[in-house]
């Protein structure tokens, strides 16, 4: 769990989705270790579900993926294609009932589907499809999806595929399974990740991220493109095109925050990427300091980059604990504050003393960085200077990225000064825009950068904006709103 979690000031990922095939053998053990790999993406609920070329069974519950899969659940899913989904969700009662991967009848046998991202059209195409006489027996928008699907299926599943391209809006890397097929597919601007692997002779894998390739002996083989669908069938793997792409927009905060920095994605290691983004925050924000210190664990490879720019030595400040996990959550701030206490631990020795650079990887109410900057300087730092790989988040995320409110954003609501007192160090820096996605690939090319900038690939129904501005959706349940369906605000 993340320190930020423990004070609410966490960005959540909704989902990691995962598929496998060898053939012959069965690989529901396989799939829990890919999605084992995948917890970072949702750890609320998680489900698999298998084929054995006759008939899909599924399993799925609340929890970490090894608390729902105990060895006795893992024998009865006999078969050797199957799908996996880890969901970050609300709480309440609907939780289990929209946790997937979402399973369903069609006319090649029973499906599963599983889905990472969000749509933003699903309001509409829901109320179509009620009207003419479609039943769902959720609020997901996971299963808007996967009844289009169900609906075209007399087309064959890959046909259904392009028609879920054609018709949903929004953020989707999915992947589905009917008793004989494996199928991934990416939304046409590819906002989400979705990658394909290599297992043994003659199995596959999909999977949100390359990190859950390693564990089970896989190889990275390729990024699913944008508008492309991944087939695996007895034949083998096939490639192909599915709809055409206005323009690839992948989610900058997967390389800044999200993905595991051991994953591949956009053709770079996520690691790599993170430190470029220390060296090019040295290189907008210097200043003279003793010490390069990280917000373990996500902001260790940028404190390198920015340690290896400048020369100033990197130390780590802080210690993590692993054992704090989310039962320690308590509705009172002060004990929230112990927890991120008892989480992260500074180290007096490195502190005292020390003009400290204080590097981490973004800041969404600020509440969290204020209480690290206050520990830092309770331990002794003469300054406590914050830089942050995340460029200023502003706006709300509406492809799959569960964040504050805008009026709960701190960069929405502070300027830089403000902010600066507001946290109570001695300055504070952001990476730019462009110096993040630069330090990607070198290009400013094909990211969804909007949280940032405003600038939304897609358009955003106001209905759906206005929502999230008040009172957001939690991504994955439909936002119950009528005003402005199919007006757009801008693009
Ligand atoms: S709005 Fe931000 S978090 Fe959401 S997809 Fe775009 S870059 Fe990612």
């Amino acid at each position: 769990m993340d320190h930020r979690e423990l004070l609410g000031d966490a960005i959540k990922e909704e989902c990691g989705v995962v598929g496998v095939y060898t053939p012959g053998e069965d690989v529901a053990n396989t799939t829990f270790f890919s999605l084992f790999a995948l917890q970072h993406r949702g750890q609320e609920s998680a489900g698999i579900a298998v084929s054995d070329g006759e008939k899909v069974r599924m399993h799925k519950d609340m929890g970490l993926v090894n608390q729902v899969f105990t060895p006795e659940v893992l024998a009865t899913l006999k078969g050797d294609m199957a799908v996996g989904h880890n969901r970050y969700s609300t709480t309440g009662a609907s939780v289990l009932r929209n946790a997937q991967p979402v399973f369903c009848q069609s006319l090649v046998g029973e499906i599963a589907v599983a889905h990472n991202g969000n749509l933003i059209n699903a309001v509409d195409l829901r109320e179509k499809m009620t009207a003419e006489g479609e039943h769902f027996d959720t609020t997901s928008d996971s299963e808007v999806l996967a009844r289009i699907i169900v609906k075209n299926m007399h087309n064959g599943p890959v046909e259904a595929v392009r028609e879920v391209m054609r018709l949903c809006k929004g953020a989707f890397s999915v992947v589905v399974l009917t008793p004989n097929m494996l199928l991934g597919f990416r939304d046409p601007y590819g906002i989400r990740p979705l990658c394909v692997g290599k297992l043994g002779e003659k199995g596959y894998l999909i999977s949100s991220e390359s990190c859950a390739f390693g564990p089970v002996g896989g190889k990275f083989e390729c990024d699913l493109k944008p508008g492309e669908i991944a087939i695996v069938n007895r034949e083998g793997l096939t490639i192909e095109h599915g709809v055409d792409s206005p323009r690839e927009a992948m989610c900058l905060f997967e390389f800044i925050y999200f993905a595991r920095p051991d994953s591949r994605m956009f053709g770079t290691g996520l690691y790599g990427a993170r430190l470029r983004m220390g060296e090019r925050l040295a290189a907008e924000h210097p200043v003279e300091a003793d010490i390069v210190v990280p917000v373990p664990d996500s902001g260790i490879p940028a404190a390198l980059g920015y340690s290896k720019a400048t020369g100033i030595p990197f130390r780590e400040g802080m210690t993590k604990s692993r054992y704090i996990h989310r039962t320690f959550i308590q509705p009172d701030q002060r004990m929230r504050e112990i927890g991120v206490r008892m989480k992260l631990t500074p180290l007096e020795d490195h502190l005292k003393g020390k003009r400290v650079i204080l590097v981490d990887d973004s800041i969404v109410r600020g509440t969290t960085t204020k209480q690290l900057v206050k520990m830092l300087f309770e331990s002794g730092a003469l300054e406590v200077h914050v830089r942050i790989t995340a460029p200023p988040i502003v706006y709300p995320c509406f492809y799959g990225i569960d964040m504050a409110s805008k009026g709960e954003l701190a960069a929405a609501k502070m300027t830089i000064p403000e902010l600066t007192e507001y946290i109570g160090c001695t300055s504070l820096g952001y990476l730019s825009v462009e110096g993040a996605q630069q330090a990607v690939d070198g290009s400013t090319e094909g990211f969804c950068t909007a949280c940032f900038t405003g600038k939304y690939p897609l358009p955003i129904p106001v209905g759906l904006q206005k929502h999230a501005f008040d009172d957001p959706p939690h991504v994955g349940e439909i936002a119950t709103v009528s005003a402005g369906q199919g007006q757009l605000f801008e693009s």
